[in-house]
């Protein structure tokens, strides 16, 4: 343990002084991408049906102690991703989270590490999750560490996210894991890792600090498609990510280079300045290069790979994005994807429902052999996930249904019935048609009948009657309706094991 104290002081060190760091280290570990090149098949992200993913929290926590990562971060995480994606119509069923005790997990490193050898890497993590039933087979496996550590230029540093297929035997299938250190939980990153489960690349895909000037994926900044010179022309439709509209970014910047809403106004001019050759193979004179700040640098872009100084900054997908996202999740071709993928009621039921005590009893029956079957409305609280606005339209003054909105998590225990509920981020033009039903547990139990009266009287409601008290012998006795008096009305009041009464009347001719 002692050793992993110095590595995690070294860390901190590390991001103090080194502004430059990649987030990605690429060359260390590769994302699992499928990128269409062209922009062939262009959904309008809006008018698609919507797709719904479930995801589940795995949070390593030292053995024998608390973590700092609890349900409020979770539900934030849930909040981000839904909030990413709602605008494309993808959607995160959260199925709850568990704590990995395991203090020789707590912290991981990429394969390539060899700094920290004995630290285990993420495939030795998702062994230990099998082997300990730490993973939810239907769903996104995202786990919370306290720190992932990658080589980067030589140097020991943070790798703030990473998400890897790796075989879940149980599914028999490749299945997403993303690895995310505590400090990233609640950043853009967890929106970026998910970002390439669903196909996409990182806006400066090829770029920031990788790619030589001169290179032809090196991304233009021009945006006009009749630019076609092959070294200073557009490109933007295949460099980088391929999106249009994810502008190009620059090789390297510094803190003087962005403001303070991360947006970047530095003087650094692209790569189209490089011209091409002459005939002895000779670079021709370079142009100037056109400035990227020609258009807006994606420095907030979810899918922006640069500092660790810009993830404060992420927050944003564009249009292009959105319909990629479409695109892959819409192909059949990537089939995985309905691994983890659930159904849109899915995102109407509670993500916990528990009993809170009630006992409203709402039918007795009487069995005819001595016991009876008792039916119980529990009173129960249902509990909503964070990121969507919902709508109860019946409810009925519960404090904790007021102003539900993304931010909160809509408790209901006052509803005894089933009832509907819309959620805007699903189809907010639809209110009042969208019914899901949330049933609180109706459980019927068969129950002895341990002692009854029979209130004997010529006819209802006479003050002149008399009253029988029968023991649990008597009120249970198959042949009772031979004995009763007849011509005679009998008030029949049966007493189960539990006290609930059953009330019936009967006129014996
Ligand atoms: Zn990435």
């Amino acid at each position: 343990m002692k050793k992993m104290s110095l590595t995690f002081s070294f860390l901190v060190i590390s991001i103090n002084c080194f502004s430059q760091m990649l987030l990605h280290n690429d060359n260390d570990i590769s994302h699992p991408l499928v990128v269409y090149s062209t922009m062939s098949n262009n959904p309008t992200p809006a008018v698609n049906s919507p797709k719904v993913y479930n995801i589940y929290f795995h949070i390593l926590t030292e053995e024998g102690g608390s973590s700092n990562v609890g349900e409020a971060q979770v539900m934030d995480a849930v909040k981000n991703l839904n909030v990413a994606y709602n605008q494309f119509y993808i959607f995160f069923k959260y199925r709850g989270f568990d704590n990995i005790y395991s203090n020789e997990h707590i912290n991981i490193r990429t394969p390539g590490n060899t700094i920290s050898p004995l630290l285990p890497t993420q495939d030795d993590l998702h062994s230990f999750s099998l082997q300990n039933n730490h993973q939810v087979d239907n769903a996104i496996n995202i786990f919370v560490v306290h720190n992932f550590l990658q080589i980067d230029n030589g140097i020991e540093t943070v790798l703030p996210g990473y998400v890897s297929y790796i075989l879940n035997p149980n599914v028999g299938h490749n299945m997403p894991n993303i690895f995310i250190p505590e400090a990233f939980f609640t950043t853009g990153v967890l929106v970026h890792e998910m970002g390439h489960i669903f196909g996409a690349r990182h806006t400066n895909e090829n770029g920031v600090g990788l790619t030589p000037i001169n290179s032809s994926v090196c991304e233009r900044v021009t945006r006009d498609p009749d630019n076609i010179n092959s070294y200073s022309g557009f490109n933007a439709d295949s460099a980088g990510d391929g999106n249009v509209d994810t502008y190009a970014s620059p090789f390297e910047y510094e803190d003087a280079d962005v403001d303070e809403n991360g947006v970047y106004i530095g003087h650094q001019r692209d790569c189209s300045g490089f011209n091409g050759y002459d005939s002895n193979g000779n670079n021709l004179p370079y142009l100037p290069g056109v400035l990227y700040v020609t258009y807006p640098v994606p420095i907030k872009n979810f899918m922006n790979v640069n500092r660790i100084e810009d993830i404060q900054f992420q927050g944003e997908f564009t249009f292009n994005q959105g319909e990629r996202f479409r695109n892959y999740v819409e192909d059949p071709i990537n089939s995985q994807l309905a691994l983890f993928a659930t159904t849109v009621e899915s995102l109407y039921e509670p993500f916990e429902t528990t009993n809170i005590g009630g006992n409203a009893i709402i039918s007795v029956e009487d069995l005819g052999n001595g016991y009876a079957t008792v039916c119980r409305n529990l009173l129960e609280k249902h509990r909503f996930q964070k990121g969507f606005d919902y709508i109860f339209p019946e409810n009925d003054g519960d404090p904790d249904l007021i102003n539900v909105n993304i931010n909160n998590i809509p408790v209901d225990i006052n509803h005894s019935l089933d009832y509907p509920i819309i959620i805007n981020q699903i189809d907010p033009t639809q209110i009042g048609t969208v019914t899901v039903v949330c049933t609180r547990g109706v459980i019927c139990t068969e129950e002895e009948f341990v002692s009854g009266t029979d209130l004997i009287t010529d006819f209802i409601g006479s003050y002149n009657f008399t009253i029988e008290q029968w023991d649990k012998l008597k009120v249970n006795d198959p042949n009772l309706y031979d004995y009763l008096q007849a011509h005679k009305y009998h008030i029949i009041k049966k007493v189960t094991e539990t006290g609930v009464l059953y009330e019936v009347v009967v006129y014996k001719e």
